[in-house]
């Protein structure tokens, strides 16, 4: 991870009660980190496992979780590099964390440090244990292992075992500002403004994480399914129905970001709702003259009925329909040109 990363953190309220027991020195075993998704739950944890272990005399950059980000010493620069041997990072191998990760972790941690004053094990995306891999490290937290410090991330403490989330301090992440995404995303990644400004309505962190999709290919993906939306909603070019059912099976294939990409769906159809009567509160900004193109086309009605449509499937996913006919479904609504 390089420097830059941790900009992420700047301003972040959740800083605040870490850097208290940082300076007192009384770092609980275990910190559960929660919030949404990319808003530097994770570059936290690497922060303090920095600020545990710098090298620096006291009163440096140790003592604020911010400035241990540019520490050069050598135990900062083998933590943000991930050679340190003491710091262990988990994460969702698939679909979830399994037993064995846990089972290695712990192998791990009952050793002696190699050359850590704390060793720290950073679990990410803790929601995705499965049971046997919950109860394994519920075992952990019981005996916390010496000079260790344990920080689980999820996006809520009510989705784990409430006898893990009662064993750990929680710390919550606050979402980032529109505009501090926005200006991470023309200054660090280099999208044109325009389309930042989209993206930054739309999430509320950067997501940097090493499974999922960076900022660039997620913009890369938004505009590919704008693109197709755009397609699909001039009434007077309906479009032949393997043409619905191949959109379909490219969503469905993309199963880890398919609620982002209906919420996607579902701000195209709101911006041809509103682009009427308040165009200057368009979601999708770049996609300006398309939109008042085609809503000019549209009706109110057939508008509503297609965002009840996306409302319909999202329903049906969360109660594990099956995603390929659900989306198929979708998707023909959505062509459908009065309903
Ligand atoms: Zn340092």
């Amino acid at each position: 991870m390089t420097e830059d990363a941790f900009e992420i953190l700047e301003g972040q309220r959740a800083l605040d009660p870490l850097t208290a027991v940082l300076r007192k020195e009384t770092i609980p075993h275990a910190l559960l980190f929660t919030g949404m998704e990319g808003i530097g739950k994770r570059t936290a944890a690497l922060a303090l496992a920095m600020a545990c272990n710098c090298e620096a005399p006291a009163g440096g950059p140790r003592d604020s979780l911010l400035s241990v980000a540019r520490c050069g010493c050598r135990s900062c620069r083998k933590i943000r590099s991930d050679h340190h041997p003491d710091i262990h990072r988990v994460a969702p191998s698939g679909a979830y964390i399994k037993i064995d990760q846990i089972r290695r972790m712990c192998r791990s941690l009952a050793l002696k440090p190699y050359e850590a004053r704390i060793r720290v094990a950073i679990l990410a995306g803790a929601q995705h244990m499965n049971p046997e891999a919950a109860n394994a490290l519920l075992k952990m937290l019981e005996e916390p292992p010496d000079r260790t410090v344990l920080i689980l991330t999820a996006v809520q403490a009510a989705d784990l075992l409430p006898t893990i989330v009662s064993r750990c301090r929680t710390v919550r992440f606050s979402p980032l500002p529109k505009s501090r995404v926005r200006e991470i995303l023309i200054r660090r990644y280099g999208l044109p403004p325009e389309e930042a400004a989209s993206l930054a309505e739309l999430k509320s962190g950067i997501d940097i994480s090493e499974n999922g999709m960076g900022p660039k290919e997620w913009a890369r993906w938004r505009a590919g399914i704008l693109h197709i939306c755009a397609d699909l909603s001039d009434p007077e070019h309906p479009r032949p129905p393997g043409m619905l059912l191949a959109f379909a099976e490219k969503l469905s294939k993309h199963r880890d970001i398919l609620s982002d990409s209906l919420d996607i769906i579902k701000t195209w159809l709101r911006d041809l709702m509103v682009c009427r009567y308040a165009p200057d509160k368009l979601i999708n900004r770049d996609c300006g003259p398309i939109l008042q193109n085609l809503s000019r086309k549209m009706t109110v009605q057939s508008l509503l009925s297609k965002i009840d449509a996306v409302g319909a499937a999202q329903k049906a996913l969360v109660s594990n329909a099956n995603p390929r006919l659900t989306l198929e479904v979708l998707v023909l609504r959505l062509s459908r040109s009065e309903l």
